[in-house]
């Protein structure tokens, strides 16, 4: 994965790689209400390090497969579920999230923090929905407009990254077109953004830049995050990542 040494390098000591909160975490496994008598089969699809699946481990009775295309986030998963004591529930999987290896119907419970927006929202969920069970549960947060209607420059910018960029409304749509019936939506508030991504990214700029001799693709990458960095900041009242619960009813 010559390609992704540097981004490898960039995130691979962030306790996240992506917004997304503990607390808003569980606020999602909260408004997803699962019946917990019986241990549950999750997938936790790119996980990263592992933020959310940690998390999961800890407050469930789970078998938990957490599933990235870098092998070197899961080696800092594997180290950490062993140091929590968690090393029994989390199994990690290196694979692509538009090929997994699931059967039918073998999950209770997917979640997806970040991540999704990899293959497409809608491609996502369509292609996920076989492997949970009837009844079983989709937790994703998506990037997703928070007002009908906002600046140019930070539509331009977020559509050129992320086409499929859209009002939560539409979002819900596209799940309960395609087999969910949509339980909870919330808005991931600003510290999960700036507190736990943003901020502890920015400071190991100095250090990622050194790491990588001030090379001109170093620099590259952090001129591109300053610069999410600053969009974020004049334009968080338009934008933010929707956390979606769903339950699936059938197939799309
Ligand atoms: N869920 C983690 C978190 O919130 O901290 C990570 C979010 S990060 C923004 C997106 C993750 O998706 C990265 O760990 C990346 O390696 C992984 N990823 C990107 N494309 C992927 C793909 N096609 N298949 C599997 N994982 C992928």
């Amino acid at each position: 994965m010559e390609d992704y040494q540097l981004l490898i390098d960039l995130h691979k000591n962030a306790y996240r790689q992506g917004p997304g909160g503990d607390t808003e975490s569980k606020k999602a496994l909260d408004l997803g209400m699962l019946d917990k008598s019986q241990p549950l089969k999750i997938a936790d699809i790119g996980c990263g390090t592992g933020a959310s699946t940690l998390l999961l481990g800890n407050l469930l009775d789970a078998q938990i497969t957490a599933v990235d295309f870098l092998q070197d986030f899961l080696d800092i998963l594997n180290t950490r579920a062993k140091n929590s004591g968690l090393a029994e529930k989390i199994s990690t999987l290196c694979c692509s999230m538009e090929n997994l290896p699931f059967e039918d119907e073998e999950y209770d419970v997917i979640w997806s923090e970040g991540a999704i927006y990899n293959m497409g929202f809608e491609k996502g969920v369509i292609d996920w929905n076989r492997y949970l069970k009837v009844g079983g549960l989709l937790v994703v947060s998506e990037i997703t407009w928070i007002s009908n209607s906002r600046p140019l420059e930070v539509q331009q910018y977020w559509e050129k990254e992320y086409p499929e960029i859209d009002v939560s409304s539409s979002k819900i749509k596209i799940l309960e077109k395609n087999g969910y019936s949509p339980i909870g939506y919330f808005v991931l508030p600003e510290h999960c953004w700036l507190d736990n991504y943003y901020q502890p990214m920015q400071n190991n700029f100095q250090d990622f830049l050194m790491r990588n001799g001030n090379s001109e693709d170093a620099r590259a990458i952090v001129e591109a995050e300053n610069k999410e960095i600053e969009l974020y900041k004049k334009y968080k009242n338009y934008y933010s990542y929707g956390v979606y619960i769903a339950k699936k009813l059938h197939l799309p």
